[in-house]
């Protein structure tokens, strides 16, 4: 049986769009859910804008995603070099082939000439592709060429009255003519492959057996399939998926969201969430649950539960699931999380000392089920450091004008004070004891203590809220409210 392995061929020009990041982890799936091997490949034909610095971000990216490969440029194999800049000597004895047999040939053609060509069959209606100027010159045309001191370009000669049939695992049957294909470049003047030629001799010396891309690939696999062909080359099957698209519809780019990998990284995604959220970004699981493991996904995954459709990039899911993986996270892996966030914003030294760290897990404990990025909490812990208390709105401020406020605040104060030990049961303790004393009901109680320490009625457990203030602080926000309300 022929051997499951599947790619991901990135080109490293930018950091890992979440487009990217969405064709990875479908060919990741699948090739987990076969039993096959994941290749990654770097396509960086692209000298100007290929950087060793792109290529980082997208490993680093897909690290964190945890989508891992089985081959790569940075832990080899069988099959390697996996940059195709480190491949030219491959290419090059293909390209001699289809030299020597005739079904490729230099083209000479200047960008000038090629424009004009262009404008004229534009002028004409018709399709602006190559002409075929250079398909059958003579020698001695060829040594005038070069005499000139042109520098020639390889072109595949396109065979003509073709129909080229794609039985898309996703889109289903695609049928392309061949005479809607212009003769095009396999090899620029620099001796380097395009991508529609590298990719095709590299996906058959790397054995590929699927190849999972985004949709506006659709339209090279025409060329890449008369590729295979005329190198006698057996065809992968092939899926390619839809599109990412904004929720107002348009192609997905910066104004929907960050676009990047690793900005959901930095705002405080969890890798988890973006996992589950990019699977759904096209298939859909069979059953009702969208909260997913990885594991989950891979024993669901089929492409016949891949859209044809686009899939729509919603933001506001994106965020509704990773609160959901907030809430299931350890509170000690959520302050490893959010340290950095805490650092960056002052409220934790550079080096946290352990009661910092364990002012820390207040935090994260306290804002747990409220958070739906931890980057938030930096915002989130505002009402809970420094002197003055910011009342959210006058309705919260009218708390403290009740009649019984000044007489509970002053006997927490005091209880508070004589504390030993800030507790969920001591506090709890306390509070029931205030009710008891004053005889009052709990919201009298509560209310008032909550509004005067965090200027919110809603929010953590006032036991956490006091541990995240401290008592020091805790009090003096008391006395302030109290000066408030007793004037
Ligand atoms: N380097 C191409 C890209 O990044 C790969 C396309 C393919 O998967 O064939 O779009």
């Amino acid at each position: 049986m022929e051997e499951i392995r599947l790619r991901f061929a990135p080109s490293p020009t930018g950091p890992l769009h979440i487009g990217g990041a969405r064709s990875a982890l479908f060919n990741f799936l699948l090739a987990r859910k076969l039993g096959g091997k994941l290749i990654l490949r770097i396509e960086d034909t692209d000298l100007e804008r290929s950087s060793r610095e792109s290529e980082n971000n997208i490993l680093d990216s897909l690290q964190w995603l945890g989508i891992n490969w089985d081959e790569g440029p940075d832990v080899g194999g069988a099959y390697g070099p996996y940059r195709q800049m480190e491949r030219l000597d491959l290419y090059r004895q293909y390209t001699q082939q289809l030299l020597d047999k005739g079904m490729a040939y230099y083209c000479y053609c200047t960008e000038e000439e090629l424009e004009q060509q262009r404008q004229e069959a534009l002028a004409q209606g018709g399709n602006p592709m190559y002409n075929g100027k250079c398909r059958d010159l003579t020698p001695e045309e060829k040594q005038k060429c070069e005499a000139e001191g042109r520098k020639p370009v390889v072109r595949f000669r396109v065979p003509e009255n073709k129909e080229i049939v794609i039985n898309d695992l996703v889109r289903g049957q695609v049928v392309f003519k061949s005479e809607e294909i212009g003769d095009f470049v396999i090899v620029k003047s620099d001796g380097i492959p395009t991508y529609n030629y590298a990719v095709v001799i590299d996906d058959t010396l790397m054995k590929i057996s699927h190849v999972v891309r985004a949709e506006e690939h659709l339209s090279n696999t025409p060329r890449q399939i008369l590729l295979y062909e005329a190198l006698g080359f057996k065809v992968p099957q092939f899926a390619h998926i839809s599109l990412i698209l904004g929720k107002d519809r348009s192609k997905m780019s910066k104004r929907h969201g960050a676009t990047s990998v690793v900005q959901y990284k930095e705002e405080g995604y969890l890798p988890e969430a973006v996992v589950n959220f990019l699977a759904l970004l096209g298939w859909s699981p069979e059953g009702e649950k969208e909260i997913l493991s990885l594991e989950e996904i891979i024993q669901q995954f089929s492409l016949d539960r891949v859209a044809k459709n686009p899939a729509v990039f919603d933001l506001e899911k994106l965020l509704w699931i990773n609160g959901m993986y907030i809430r299931e996270s350890s509170v000690e892996r959520l302050v490893e999380l959010a340290v950095p966030y805490l650092i960056k914003e002052g409220y934790l030294s550079e080096n946290p000392s352990p009661e910092e760290r364990e002012w820390a897990k207040l935090v994260m404990s306290a804002f747990q089920e409220r958070l739906s990025k931890i980057k938030d909490v930096t915002e989130q812990i505002k009402t809970l450091v420094g002197e003055e208390v910011h009342f959210e709105n006058e309705e919260a401020a009218a708390v403290l004008e009740q009649e019984t406020c000044p007489l509970v605040l002053r006997t927490f104060k005091d209880k508070l004070a004589a504390l030993d030990e800030v507790t969920p049961e001591t506090v709890k303790t306390m509070l029931k004891s205030i009710m008891k004393e004053l005889k009052l009901k709990g919201q009298f109680v509560y209310m008032p203590i909550r509004v005067a320490l965090s200027g919110q009625q809603h929010g953590p457990d006032l036991f956490l809220i006091i541990g995240i203030l401290g008592k020091d602080l805790a009090l003096r926000r008391i006395e302030r409210a109290l000066k408030k309300v007793s004037c």
